[in-house]
C-alpha cells in the first residue's frame, strides 16, 4: 500500500499544486513537503497559475535583495544616512517592508501574511524581526536566502520606539501635514494596531500609495489581518482578482506557502496526530479562548460549548441514564475531539461527560488536549512551539469550533481550509444565545478596519463597498472579511 500511495503522490501534490518551490532540501524542514500526507484529503483550494508565477518571481527578487546581498548593504547604508531624496531620483533596485514582532502567535501569523501580500503587490521584499523566536518555530520560506532581518539592522538597536508618537509614523505625519510628496524619506513607520486611526489604516489606499510606494524602507507593526483592506485600492484590485480568483482562499494559500513549522514543532504535531487523531473515524477541533480579566474556567463557557456542539450536531447527545449500556458491538464509530485552550478544565469536563455516560448514537467520543499552559507566555520558546503545534493540529481536524475574535482560532481554521463554527463572546457571565454561528468563509477577520474603505465619503460603510467583503459574523462591531 505504501508503494502505491508514494507513487500516486506526484511532485505537484507534494508541492501543493505548485504553491511550493521544490528547491529546498527536505531534511532541514520536514513539514514543508510532508504536510500534505497528513491531510486526509488534499486541499480542494488550488493556487491560480498567476499566484504560482508571482511567487516564483518573488523568490528571485528576495534572493537578489535579501540579507547578505550588495543591494541590501547599499539600502541599509542609505537608511543610516537618512537623506530625503527628490522625486525622480533613483532609489536603488530593492525596496523593503520590515515586519516587527508583537502580540501572540495568531496575531503574528496574520500580520506576516498581510505584509507579505502587500509586498507581493508592491514588489517589495519582506524581512521579519527575529529578535524573538521566529526561527525556533518557523522554517525559512524562500529558497537560497533568508527572510530574517539581520540582528544588526540599524533601526532595531533599541533607540527607536515605534508607536504613534514616532516622528516617521505615517498617520501622525499626515495629521501634522508633514508629508511632502516631492521629498521622499528613506523610511516610514506604518502603525496598524487596534489603537490605530483611520489615517494609519488607510496607507493601502491609492492616494497614499503614491508616496509610500517610493519609500525604500517601510517598517510595519500590526496586530490585525489587514488583507481585506487591500481590495479597497483600485490599483491592487485587478491584480488581487487574478491572484485569488476564489477570494476566501487568501490566507489559506498564503499560510500554506509561508508557514512551515520547524522539525521540533513538526515532531510535536505528528506524534500527537498519530497518538490521538489519525485512527478516529471523525475528528472535531474545539478552540477555547477566554478574553476577560482573571480568565480561566467558567461554567457559562462550558455550557456554551456543550450547547453549541449539541445543537449543531457536532457531538452526539448523551443517552438517558436508564438506557442500558451500549456493548462493544454496537459502537458505530470513534470520534476524536481535540480541545485546545490555556485551561485544561474544559476538556476534562467534556472527557468525563463522554466517559461516564454512553452517547445516544453509539458513537464513542474520545477527548484530548495537548497542553494547558494557564497563561500566555509569548516569546518563551517551548510555549510558542506548543502554540504552533496546536494551531496545526486544529487545522488537521474535519470540523472545527473556534472562539470569536481569537486570531489563534482564525489561523487554525484558515490553514485547514475549514469554515468554522464561531463561539460568540459571552457578556456578563452568561451563555450567549445562540451560542455559536457557522462561518460563511474560511478567511480570518480584519478586526479593526477603516470605517469607510478608501472612500472620501466618510458616510460609506466599509462592509458595503464590495460584494465580497462582509462584516464578520463573530463580532458585534465592524470587523471585515472576504468571502
Ligand atoms: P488571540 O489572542 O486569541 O487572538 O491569539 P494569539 O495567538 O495572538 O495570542 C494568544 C497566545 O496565548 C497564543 O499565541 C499562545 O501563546 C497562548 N494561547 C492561547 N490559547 C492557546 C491554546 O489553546 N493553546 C496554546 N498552546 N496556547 C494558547
Amino acid at each position: 500500500i505504501s508503494t502505491v500511495s508514494k507513487e500516486s503522490e506526484t511532485p505537484r501534490d507534494k508541492l501543493l499544486g505548485g504553491l511550493l518551490t521544490g528547491d529546498f532540501d527536505e531534511g532541514s524542514c520536514f513539514s514543508r513537503y510532508h504536510k500534505s500526507s497528513l491531510y486526509r484529503q488534499p486541499s480542494p483550494y488550488k493556487p491560480s497559475e498567476y499566484l504560482v508565477s508571482k511567487l516564483r518571481s518573488y523568490e528571485v527578487l528576495h534572493k537578489r535583495c535579501g540579507p547578505d546581498t550588495k543591494a541590501y548593504k547599499e539600502a541599509t547604508e542609505n537608511l543610516v544616512r537618512d537623506e530625503n531624496y527628490a522625486e525622480g531620483n533613483s532609489i536603488g533596485e530593492c525596496r523593503y517592508i520590515v515586519w516587527i514582532a508583537g502580540y501572540g502567535l495568531g496575531n503574528r501569523m496574520l500580520t506576516i501574511a498581510s505584509a507579505f501580500l502587500y509586498a507581493l503587490l508592491t514588489e517589495r521584499i519582506i524581512l521579519v524581526d527575529n529578535r524573538k523566536d521566529v526561527s525556533d518555530i518557523l522554517c525559512e520560506p524562500f529558497p537560497g536566502t533568508s527572510w530574517l532581518l539581520p540582528l544588526d539592522f540599524p533601526l532595531m538597536n533599541g533607540t527607536y520606539r515605534f508607536d504613534k508618537g514616532y516622528s516617521r509614523c505615517y498617520g501622525t505625519m499626515l495629521n501634522n501635514h508633514a508629508i511632502n510628496s516631492t521629498s521622499i524619506p528613506q523610511h516610514l513607520y506604518l502603525h496598524n494596531l487596534h489603537d490605530s486611526r483611520d489615517e494609519d489604516k488607510m496607507f493601502v489606499c491609492e492616494k497614499d500609495q503614491g508616496l509610500i510606494n517610493k519609500v525604500p524602507w517601510l517598517i510595519i507593526q500590526a496586530n490585525v489581518y489587514f488583507v481585506p483592506s487591500l481590495w479597497f485600492n483600485p490599483t491592487f484590485r485587478p491584480e488581487l482578482m487574478k491572484l485569488f480568483p476564489q477570494k476566501d482562499t487568501v490566507f489559506h494559500l498564503l499560510s500554506r506557502y509561508l508557514f512551515h513549522p520547524t522539525n521540533q514543532v513538526w515532531g510535536m504535531v505528528t506524534r500527537y496526530y498519530h497518538a490521538h487523531l489519525s485512527r478516529a473515524d471523525e475528528t472535531l477541533g474545539i478552540q477555547i479562548r477566554v478574553f476577560r480579566k482573571n480568565a480561566g474556567y467558567f461554567q457559562h463557557v462550558m455550557d456554551q460549548i456543550v450547547v453549541c456542539t449539541k445543537r449543531e450536531k457536532l457531538l452526539p447527545e448523551l443517552a438517558s441514564q436508564e438506557e442500558p449500556q451500549v456493548n462493544a458491538s454496537s459502537i458505530t464509530k470513534v470520534k476524536a475531539v481535540l480541545v485546545t485552550s490555556l485551561y485544561p478544565e474544559y476538556s476534562d469536563n467534556l472527557k468525563s461527560m463522554f466517559w461516564e455516560r454512553p452517547s445516544s448514537t453509539g458513537e464513542v467520543v474520545e477527548v484530548n488536549q495537548p497542553s494547558g499552559e494557564r497563561f500566555q507566555q509569548t516569546d518563551k520558546k517551548l510555549h510558542d512551539q506548543k502554540a504552533l503545534a496546536e494551531i496545526y493540529l486544529l487545522s488537521l481536524t474535519d470540523k472545527i469550533v473556534t472562539s470569536a475574535r481569537s486570531t489563534f482560532g482564525y489561523v487554525a481554521y484558515s490553514i485547514g481550509g475549514l469554515k468554522p463554527w464561531l463561539l460568540f463572546q459571552p457578556r456578563d457571565l452568561t451563555t450567549p444565545d445562540p451560542p455559536c454561528v457557522r462561518s460563511t468563509s474560511m478567511e480570518p477577520c480584519y478586526l479593526t478596519p477603516p470605517f469607510h474603505g478608501c472612500e472620501a465619503d466618510w458616510g460609506k460603510n466599509s462592509g458595503e463597498i464590495f460584494p465580497f467583503v462582509m462584516h464578520c459574523e463573530d463580532l458585534v462591531d465592524d470587523g471585515l472579511k472576504l468571502y
